[in-house]
């Protein structure tokens, strides 16, 4: 049963249940970019981010990734093992898109001869700022070789990922990740993976199926997250 209110952030609520070891998470339509200065609705994107992620967790599970995911409880609600999150965004990166076209003036769209990643620190007050391995090890975020796990995972994850995504006619161009850790010790996959924290591009087209649409003003923004999720839906069927 759905207990107190313990969190709530700019796209979810997290909720108690009467096992400590466990919590509700519950997706919002709110939408917000630029840490909290462009805020909107994409009406629907709450159901579609649950259950997207929750089928890219299955997914992972299968494949060996522990990840936070229980069950899924309705439409925008799952049930998630609690876990101490990792103050760490992880961005894995296949091709060269948003701030990292930015940083080094990359031209939108190259490809990396390899996937790349980057941490930023999880923290609104100073605007999530990059940061690497030893700036976490400095600061404490993390140990070592919870550092080095995660940035395991994190390529395993993208290898699953974009094989997925290639097979719905997709590119996975990027996506950010947040690690937890079990109260008994070790890293699992937590947060989200969906269209409001991957870039999704039609392999034909190019067109972005992903939370671009609503941060550029490109519009079409609840119909890209629903024809994401078609694609995503027709590839799950094809494969059961
Ligand atoms: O903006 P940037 O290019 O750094 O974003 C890289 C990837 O990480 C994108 O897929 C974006 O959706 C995701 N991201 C996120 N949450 C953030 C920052 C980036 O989900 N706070």
């Amino acid at each position: 049963m759905k207990g107190a209110q313990v969190y709530e952030g700019k796209a979810k609520k997290v909720f108690a249940t009467e096992d400590p070891a466990l919590l509700i998470v519950s997706y919002k339509d709110d939408a917000t970019a630029f840490n909290g200065l462009k805020r909107g609705t994409i009406e629907g994107k709450g159901a579609v981010n649950n259950r997207m992620s929750n089928a890219l967790m299955r997914l992972l599970e299968r494949n060996g990734v522990p990840t936070h995911f229980v069950r899924e409880l309705s439409e925008r609600e799952t049930l998630v093992k609690r876990v101490e999150i990792v103050p760490l965004e992880v961005i894995v990166r296949n091709i060269a898109a948003g701030s990292f076209a930015k940083r080094y003036g990359v031209e939108e769209g190259v490809v990396f001869p390899a996937p790349t990643i980057e941490f930023s620190y999880k923290n609104d007050a100073l605007g999530d700022p990059l940061l690497n391995a030893y700036h976490a090890l400095a600061l404490g975020l993390a140990t070592a070789a919870e550092l080095e796990e995660i940035k395991a995972l994190s390529f395993r994850i993208n290898e699953l990922l974009r094989a997925f995504w290639a097979g719905c006619g997709v590119t996975l161009v990027d996506f950010k990740l947040e690690f937890g850790r079990l109260p008994g010790g070790g890293i699992v996959l937590a947060d989200e993976i969906s269209p409001d924290t991957c870039r999704l591009w039609d392999s034909e087209t190019g067109k972005k199926l992903d939370k671009d649409r609503f941060r550029r003003d490109l519009g079409g923004v609840e119909d890209a997250y629903r024809e994401i999720m078609a694609r995503l839906e027709g590839q799950l069927g094809a494969e059961a």
